[in-house]
């Protein structure tokens, strides 16, 4: 194996990280991760580290998970891929089945691909092309909302609300309608009924604005993750996926992020009880295993791409690997240890538990507001909290409290002033508990 020197040199002279500013990243000793056991990480050094955010929200049952290993062993004993297009492979049929029946009621077809961006941008097409074949070609636009994210490629990016990720682009996306919703996302709001009747007359206003060219409304249900973990009002996406079947319009929920299990039911809508045309799901998909996405269909929007072959309604769109079998094969594991260990029950006491324990952050001095969905927190500081003033961001203080926690042994990933935790939903109370220790006392240090 190469020396640890080597690794670092050689990380530095040839990658080039995503949403990294490289100047910072060169000046700085990388971890380089090695090893993975349960909820730690361990470093080429030695160094042990809790998963603080699941490996970028994907991490279900914790690393090196020995049945989700030997499922991929299995599958790569017998082949690593086959092609969708013109043929099918048994994980990825058997894996399509378990999805629909795990799913909302009425999502009856599944369409792989390889990332959460990729599944939005098919979710997209999907819509748009429907529309075609059910003679109203008129509507391409799309709904979305202030802060989103559903992803880096261009129309997903077309559908997202983060001004410093996507104003470079500007030119290069979709015209959409963007809802601004500005006073909806702090923890104190989510119960006020107001606020949620502010941001759904903001979306009938666009509806009735463009009465007869809107294609779809897409959300990411309860919680906007990239755009600094903010909650929804309660209730909100169940008069949402209302108004969506009010005017016609296809209701798309991107559970990228939300899904298996992160809110504390598998799929955020079940909150709500809602069932959208369109789902979308990636991250926990193969639990943080492999790339694997899928966006999920209703019977009606299948449908209306059924025709004669030179009627050209078929759905022109996949990716080479596209149900891909060793990402199916650990996706269908990942499934049978949630249904095995009764995990969304036995989960039920430590999301409390994470939840009591995240409101002693209220203490802190800088802490302005703390946002908990099921098993996914976003705590934000601020530089004064009772003025509501933020921190200008070239203070760097969520990368500043997430370093002191790498000293302190936790890793983690800030968004801005906000330190995220999403640890893997199978961390054992005490791991949550040291986890939780470490960031409390990283943001005292770094704040007082
Ligand atoms: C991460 C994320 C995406 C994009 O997924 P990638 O796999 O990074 O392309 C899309 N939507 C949501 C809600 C996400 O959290």
């Amino acid at each position: 194996m190469v020396d640890k020197e080597t690794l670092v040199d050689w990380d530095k002279r040839y990658l080039w990280h995503p949403f990294t500013q490289m100047q910072d990243w060169l000046a700085e000793a990388p971890v380089i991760i090695e090893r993975g056991d349960g909820c730690y990480l361990i470093d080429i050094a030695g160094n042990r580290y809790i998963d603080g955010v699941a490996s970028m929200w994907t991490n279900v049952h914790g690393h090196n998970h020995p049945e989700l290993n030997a499922a991929l062993k299995t599958q790569i004993d017998k082949v690593a891929h086959t092609t969708l297009l013109g043929y099918s492979n048994i994980p990825a049929i058997e894996l399509a089945k378990k999805l629909v029946e795990l799913t909302p009621v009425g999502l009856n077809k599944v369409f792989y691909s390889d990332n959460g961006s990729t599944a939005v941008e098919i979710a997209l097409k999907m819509a748009y092309q429907y529309w075609q074949h059910k003679g109203e070609p008129q509507r391409k636009l799309f709904i979305h909302f202030d802060k989103a994210y559903h992803g880096d490629t261009i129309g997903a990016m077309s559908v997202g609300g983060i001004d410093s990720f996507h104003t470079t682009f500007d030119s290069l996306l979709f015209k959409g309608i963007r809802v601004f919703a500005p006073e909806a996302y702090r923890s104190r709001n989510t119960g006020d009924s107001a606020v949620k009747t502010q941001w759904l007359n903001a979306v009938e206003n666009a509806l009735s604005e463009h009465r007869g060219q809107i294609a779809g409304i897409i959300l990411e249900p309860l919680i906007q993750g990239a755009g600094g973990m903010l909650l929804s009002p309660r209730g909100f996406l169940k008069e949402l996926s209302a108004l969506a079947k009010r005017w016609e319009i296809l209701l798309i929920v991107d559970e990228v992020m939300t899904g298996f299990g992160r809110t504390g039911k598998m799929w955020a809508c079940e909150h709500e009880s809602v069932t959208p045309d369109l789902l979308c799901t990636a991250k926990g998909l193969a639990a943080g295993y492999l790339p694997l996405a899928a966006t999920l269909a209703t019977d009606e929007v299948y449908n209306a791409f059924l025709g004669e072959y030179r009627d050209l309604k078929t759905f022109f769109h996949g990716h080479t690997f596209t149900g891909n079998p060793l990402a199916c094969a650990v996706a269908l594991e990942n499934i049978a240890i949630f249904e095995r260990e009764n995990l969304l029950s036995r989960l039920q006491p430590t999301i409390a538990h994470f939840r009591n324990r995240l409101q002693e952050f209220n203490e802190l001095p800088h802490v302005g507001d703390v946002r908990v969905c099921g098993f996914a927190a976003g705590v934000e500081l601020m530089k004064n909290p009772d003025t509501n003033t933020p921190y200008p961001f070239q203070e760097k203080v969520g990368i500043r409290v997430c370093k002191e926690a790498l000293n302190r042994g936790a890793l983690l990933r800030p968004l801005i002033n906000t330190v995220v935790l999403m640890p893997p939903l199978q961390i054992s109370t005490s791991e949550l508990d040291a986890l939780l220790d470490i960031v409390y006392k990283s943001i005292e240090t770094v704040t007082e």
